[in-house]
């Protein structure tokens, strides 16, 4: 199928990582010219490097909590690429964990600065490129615990909801624009950010880290029918088709990408 992404401008935050990453790839090999956005700096750029064998690829380092480097990313994108089409949102942390009671203000705070105003700087920042164009696409990585919260991760959760609303809110006000709005909304993959979860477990129970996962997904997540990690690749196809030319009458659509995970409709 062929996505229709040719020359088509698109700015993946959490590039140097995980989905991100997978995400670039997948753009680049369809004629994308991608921009990475990541905090990182030394990792992003031998990212971009290795990238930048299938295409047209550039590395601009950026703190999303700081709205002051979304907007010089923005510059630099533009320098580079004159516009954007496509804002795909991957950038995200665990954030705080634990009993609900012993999380503080302070721990909430930094959570919804990268799990929810991340997103909204980052639309505000783009999204106007899209509307004057007539043309975008733009995708939001929630997660399962959006819909299925997780007591443990709740200021996670909360933000991960508020993604989903923030996307379909998005989409309603901007169709007649030409810009269309989705959020995908993955469970267990294998990325850095889960295997930072299994490996604190598997030292935490002294046992191998295989078999902290084969342990988690028993334990913690019954109803993840395929009973493995996703992988980051799985995502980026989904992520693919909704930033392409093919997704044209999908807007406002949460897309579970979770092997079962999510129980309910
Ligand atoms: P990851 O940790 O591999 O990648 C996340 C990237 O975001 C990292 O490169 C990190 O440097 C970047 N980032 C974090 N804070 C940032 C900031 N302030 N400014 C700029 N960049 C920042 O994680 P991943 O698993 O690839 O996750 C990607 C997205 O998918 C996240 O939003 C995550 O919540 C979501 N998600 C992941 C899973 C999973 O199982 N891996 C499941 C559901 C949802």
């Amino acid at each position: 199928m062929d996505l229709g992404l040719t020359n088509k401008v698109a700015v993946i935050t959490g590039g140097d990582s995980g989905i991100g990453k997978a995400t670039a790839e997948r753009l680049v090999r369809e004629g994308a010219k991608v921009a990475l956005i990541d905090k990182t700096s030394d990792a992003l750029t031998r990212t971009t490097e290795k990238i930048q064998s299938l295409g047209e690829v550039i590395a601009v380092q950026a703190d999303l909590t700081q709205r002051e480097q979304v907007e010089a990313a923005k510059q630099q994108i533009l320098d580079r690429f004159g516009t954007v089409h496509i804002l795909v949102h991957a950038a995200g942390i665990t954030g705080a964990t634990g009993d609900f009671l012993e999380i503080s203000d302070q721990e909430w705070q930094e959570t919804i600065e990268v799990d929810l105003m991340a997103a909204v700087r980052t639309c505000r920042a783009f999204l106007p490129l899209m509307r004057s164009a007539g043309w975008g696409r733009i995708v939001l990585v929630s997660s399962e615990d959006a819909l299925q919260p997780y007591p443990e991760e709740l200021p996670y959760c909360a933000c991960k909801a508020a993604i989903l609303n923030l996307a379909k809110g998005l989409s309603k006000a901007y169709a007649k624009d030409g810009v269309l709005v989705n959020s995908v909304s993955p469970a267990f993959i294998a990325t850095p950010m889960t295997d930072a979860m299994m490996k604190t477990q598997a030292d935490q129970e002294g046992i191998p880290f295989d078999q902290a996962i084969e342990q988690f997904l028993q334990n913690n997540r019954p109803t993840l029918e395929l009973q493995r990690r996703g992988r980051p690749e799985e995502v980026a196809d989904v992520i693919g088709f909704l930033c392409s030319e093919r997704s044209s009458f999908v807007l406002g659509a949460n897309w579970r990408v979770d092997g079962g995970s999510v129980a309910s409709l």
